[in-house]
């Protein structure tokens, strides 16, 4: 599979199998099926509670360590120093794993200044091959980075046809962070896979709507993250190396954009409410 270079050098691969939302005793199988079809790259996260469940995916697949990329994520309530370290030796027990090869803050809420100094030091420990970001404008990125040690080498924000955050991605871009789109395909939302200008480009090359949509971000230089439980699915999300979408077609999908996301503003007042909320709940 094609790859990206992050900034101090490491390799991802250009497509990332994504594991949100599949139940910890569905994971494992999954993640095998994916390994098997073909993914190298595998995203998880603390609070999607299948971290075990990739491991053992991963240890069932029989690839070697070396020839996988796997993310994980701090989430909000282990923000801080001392509990972010101690959460990312969990997450290594849990996904029966040495070190992972990118391990990312989720959320740009709570104590993220004590959070960034553990990831850092785990970065220099080696327990990490690379940290970053996820949901954060460019400008707490650029803060973050700004003044520590180490700039964050990634930002995991939504993308899909119907936000396509064109500005903040050539931001980002151009600070040398490579952008991963989680939602690629929005869940399906606003009708994504029966959109009638995506199914229609999609019919000029032989691709369904899914293909559209991954090969459109790997054209702009983004790292998607898509879904899916079934084999074929995870097969043709992969199928996406022998084409190209010309210039006109990516402008037709850039008329696409409706400016907002289709889960929730991270800069909204009631998204720092409704993490807190969950933090809460989850305590309990
Ligand atoms: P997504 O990938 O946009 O959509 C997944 C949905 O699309 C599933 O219902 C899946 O169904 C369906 N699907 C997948 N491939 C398809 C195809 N070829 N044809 C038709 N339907 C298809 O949504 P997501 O899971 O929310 O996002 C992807 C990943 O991004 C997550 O798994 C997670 O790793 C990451 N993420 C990160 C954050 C964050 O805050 N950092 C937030 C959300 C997600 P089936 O499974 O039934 O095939």
């Amino acid at each position: 599979m094609e790859s990206r270079k992050l900034a101090n050098g490491t390799s991802i691969p250009a497509v990332g199998f994504g594991v949100f939302q599949i139940s910890a005793d569905a994971t494992a199988q999954a993640v095998a099926d994916a390994i098997a079809a073909g993914y190298r790259h595998i995203d998880t996260a603390q609070s999607y509670f299948n971290e075990a469940a990739v491991g053992e995916g991963i240890r069932r697949s029989g690839i070697a360590r070396e020839d996988l990329f796997v993310t994980t994520k701090v989430w909000i309530d282990n923000y801080g120093e001392g509990s972010t370290r101690a959460s990312i030796e969990e997450s290594l027990a849990k996904l029966g794993l040495d070190y992972v090869d990118l391990f990312l803050l989720h959320q740009p809420f709570n104590d993220v200044y004590g959070s960034w100094r553990d990831l850092e030091k785990a970065y220099e420990d080696g327990l990490v091959r690379a940290i970053g970001v996820s949901n954060f404008t460019p400008a707490r990125l650029h803060d973050l980075g700004s003044f520590n040690a180490v700039y964050p080498m990634v930002n995991q924000i939504e993308v899909n046809p119907f936000h396509q955050q064109t500005e903040r991605v050539a931001q980002l871009q151009e600070h040398g962070v490579v952008v991963e789109a989680w939602a690629p395909f929005g869940e399906g939302r606003s009708g994504l896979f029966t959109n009638p200008v995506l199914s229609e480009i999609g019919a000029q090359y032989g691709k369904s709507v899914a293909q559209v949509v991954l090969r459109w971000l790997i054209q702009r230089g983004i790292v998607p993250l898509a879904k899916s439980v079934h084999a074929e699915r995870m097969q043709q999300n992969l199928d996406v190396f022998d084409f190209e979408l010309s210039a006109q077609d990516m402008e037709k999908i850039a008329s696409l954009d409706e400016g907002s996301s289709l889960f929730f503003k991270h800069e909204d007042l009631g998204t720092v409410d409704y993490m807190k909320q969950l933090v809460e709940q989850r305590r309990k």
